[in-house]
């Protein structure tokens, strides 16, 4: 029996004590089978749990193993797509909808925060960062669409004002989002997995659901046991595989790397982000970084199409952390890893049924810290029978990748590379 440990990483190094999870070895009956402990798995079980719902959740390798344990740590709100762009593909009626939640998976994880007591380093503030004037307009004109949609609490930067908080000469302006942020994202995910066993939840890690019996009565196979379910909630994302084979065609499994900088120490830390905020840049390709609770920098930035894994992340990630911060030329990396995440063609989440029991969210295309605490919200309503919020992703449009399966990767990646072109030299 396989057992799959949780990779190389500054977080797994400083991951928060938890006990061992059992394999599942029975046959099990339970209102909900959630399938995949990442943060829409999680975030939907807790929110059925606290409406009620028998919740079991099976987990190939350990909770947190996949994204959700790897990411950059940045609370970004809102969508990989800009909600204009939504606005002009579905109409006025649904973007309202998506607009107005567009900022709800920050509060969803604050609430989660201090409800459950989690330890995962929250701080305060994101910032948006515009390399070129053509960046800063597209902010300003972003700022002035979520103010329509009652998002009034970002505020614009001009040179000097970002200077203030970042120690990068790079930038020509930006944005701050208050309601942004960052957190230690394992330990988000290890103190919502225990939230999910307080209320009576159960999780069962190295258990892949190997098949799912379809049906008025689904049944979820593992290698060694079973669960017998009213719904199932797919939420596997890029980690997957062909387990749903519908959803495959319509989303592609990409890799995305982070390095982490050894301590800084208190002095250099403040100096290069005065107020802890975390910051991304306005590029297609973009860069993103932030302060970790012990006060290294964690810089991620760059896409593997087709999730290769690439053999020196170091050397393909500290250039672009020497761009912005020369000032970090002799400082060491001590941690460099790949985590994949799952890209849609518009690059907004794939949502849906099968059937009437199996539900799924997958498919945030690179920012999903907060959308998939939000999805788990509209799917648990979804599944009492208040859908409004949930069809409101469901009925989002996607279409499978040019190329199909085998030649998707060289299409996508000819694509990012356009786009890497006009960030650069600005058309
Ligand atoms: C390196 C990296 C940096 C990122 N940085 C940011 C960031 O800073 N901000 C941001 O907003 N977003 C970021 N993202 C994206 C974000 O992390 C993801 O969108 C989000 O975590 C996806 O959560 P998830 O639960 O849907 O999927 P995952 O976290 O990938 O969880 C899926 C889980 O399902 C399990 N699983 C899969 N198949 C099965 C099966 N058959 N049976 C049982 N279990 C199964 C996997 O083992 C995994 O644990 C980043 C992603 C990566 C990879």
């Amino acid at each position: 029996m396989a057992n799959t440990p949780y990779p190389e990483s500054y977080y797994a190094a400083s991951a928060n004590a938890v006990p061992p999870r059992p394999v599942l070895q029975d046959d099990v009956e339970t209102d909900v089978c959630v399938i995949g402990a990442g943060y829409t798995g999680l975030s939907s079980a807790l929110f059925l749990l606290e409406n009620g719902f028998r919740v079991t959740v099976l987990e190939a390798a350990k909770v947190g193993f996949g994204a959700s344990g790897r990411n950059g740590g940045q609370i970004v709100n809102s969508y990989s797509r800009d909600i204009d762009v939504i606005e002009r593909s579905v109409g006025p009626k649904q973007a309202q909808l998506l607009g107005q939640m567009a900022f709800e998976g920050g509060r969803i994880i604050r609430e989660r925060v201090a409800k459950y007591n989690i330890q995962c380093d929250l701080k305060d503030g994101g910032v948006f960062a515009a390399l070129t004037a053509k960046q800063m307009v597209h902010l300003e004109s972003q700022k002035r669409l979520w103010e329509r949609f009652g998002h009034t609490q970002l505020e614009l930067l001009d040179q000097r004002r970002i200077r203030e908080v970042v120690a990068c000469d790079q930038y020509v302006g930006g944005m701050l989002d208050m309601s942004g942020g960052h957190i230690h994202p394992l330990n988000l995910a290890l103190g919502e997995a225990a939230a999910v066993e307080s209320l009576g939840g159960s999780i069962y890690e190295q258990s892949p659901a190997v098949r799912i019996e379809r049906g008025a009565n689904p049944v979820v196979h593992t290698p060694q046991g079973k669960v017998r379910a009213k719904f199932i909630i797919v939420a596997g994302n890029a980690y997957l595989g062909n387990l749903v084979p519908e959803l495959a065609a319509k989303s592609m499994p990409c890799g995305t790397q982070v390095i982490t900088t050894e301590p800084l120490g208190d002095e250099l830390a403040k100096a290069l982000l005065p107020q802890d905020y975390c910051v991304e840049d306005c590029n297609y390709l973009l860069d993103y970084y932030r302060l970790t609770g012990d006060k290294r920098l964690i810089f991620g930035g760059g896409v593997v199409y087709g999730a290769r894994d690439p053999a020196n992340i170091e050397a393909i990630i500290r250039p672009k952390m020497l761009k912005a911060f020369p000032q970090l030329k002799d400082v060491k990396i001590d941690y460099a890893w790949t985590g994949n995440f799952l890209l849609t063609l518009s690059r907004l989440p794939q949502v849906g049924r099968l059937g009437d029991n199996i539900y799924y969210s997958q498919g945030c295309s690179g920012h999903g810290v907060t959308y998939t605490h939000l999805a788990g919200k509209v799917l648990a309503e979804a599944l009492r029978g208040q859908a409004e919020r949930f069809d409101a992703f469901a009925d989002l449009p996607h279409y499978p990748f040019p190329g199909g399966q085998m030649l998707r990767t060289p299409f996508a990646a000819l694509g990012a590379w356009y786009y890497g072109l006009r960030d650069k030299y600005g058309f």
